[in-house]
């Protein structure tokens, strides 16, 4: 197996697509390295992308994020303005293993390992956050929503990698909040998650919103259907009800030892129900 480290975004694209075998982006391992070891994934070539600085910064301009898919959970978490902007993705990143594993885990390996279940991509969907993908034959981004195909698969091509996040500037009185149920406290995979973001008008109206759910189907889902309970709405404990409702009929999920079909389906509905109500509670303290 060769490893190799390029310092630029077009030597990783040239490793990658000029690869005879299996090549893989290596970003912090969390998920590639286990399923090495256990002979679920055989690389020939592992692209190490932690040594390019477009892929490991966080920009702000003028209100819009620009996050690079190899920024660490951690380096998120401890970006104050970041947080205060986005303190739903902080939620989801939160989430994602120990200390130790957030030190390493990326949002953009959070992606691309494509499990239904990840905790960092309901609230990127919520967001409105675009992908920023490059390779062969150049930059293209992706609404969020649609880069994961389905488990374990996605919509990058041979050569493709994931740059960076793209999130929208948040207009005035908008917050957003991610919650999972899990069984145990931490250290464990999501029975259900929900991410909800909205905005407010002056008077404490939504008149914006997007909530997303997952571990719920083969992906993670965007609900307009839940989004459109709250809107023209102050979120009321009976429109809580009814978005609770809407997100538990728009699940898809699967049998498993962590949870039956309906007790996701319920679990689903109750996770947005909170998150919704979290999100109203941010936009109404932020100016
Ligand atoms: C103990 C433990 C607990 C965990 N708990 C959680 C949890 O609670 N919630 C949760 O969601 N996850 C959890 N995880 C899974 C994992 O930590 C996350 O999915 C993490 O975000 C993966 O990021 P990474 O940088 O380590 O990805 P890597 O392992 O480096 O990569 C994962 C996959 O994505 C590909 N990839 C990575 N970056 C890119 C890129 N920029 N472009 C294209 N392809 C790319 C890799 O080739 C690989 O296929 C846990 C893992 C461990 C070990």
């Amino acid at each position: 197996m060769r490893y190799e480290a390029p310092k630029t975004l077009e030597q990783a694209i040239e490793l990658l697509s000029g690869a005879d075998g299996r090549a893989r982006v290596l970003a912090g391992g969390t998920d590639l390295l286990i399923q090495m070891r256990s002979g679920r994934a055989e690389p020939e070539l592992l692209v190490d992308i932690k040594a390019i600085p477009e892929m490991t910064s966080i920009a702000a301009d003028m209100g819009f994020y620009r996050v690079g898919a190899a920024v660490t959970c951690m380096e998120l978490i401890e970006n104050e303005a970041f947080a205060q902007a986005w303190p739903g993705i902080v939620d989801g990143v939160k989430y994602i293993g120990s200390i130790q594993v957030k030190g390493r885990a990326t949002m953009g390996g959070n992606l691309c390992n494509a499990s239904p279940a990840a905790d960092g991509v309901p609230a990127l969907i919520a967001a409105g956050a675009a992908v920023c993908i490059a390779g062969p034959r150049g930059r293209r981004e992706a609404p969020v929503e649609e880069f994961v195909t389905g488990p374990g698969t996605t919509s990058l091509a041979r050569g493709e990698l994931v740059v960076s996040f793209l999130l929208p500037r948040r207009a005035p009185h908008s917050g957003d909040a991610y919650l999972r149920f899990t069984p145990r406290t931490e250290m464990d995979i999501a029975v259900a998650g929900a991410a909800v973001n909205l905005t407010l008008d002056a008077t404490g109206v939504c008149t914006r919103a997007r909530v997303s759910l997952g571990a719920v189907a083969a992906r993670a889902l965007l609900v307009p259907e839940a989004a459109a309970a709250l809107v023209g709405t102050r979120a009321d404990e009976a429109v809580l009800d009814r978005l609770a409702a809407v997100a538990g009929a728009a699940c898809r999920p699967i049998d498993d030892k962590r949870g039956t079909k309906e007790f996701r389906i319920k679990v689903a509905g109750v996770m947005a129900r909170r998150s919704g109500k979290i999100a109203m509670e941010r936009a109404r303290r932020r100016s």
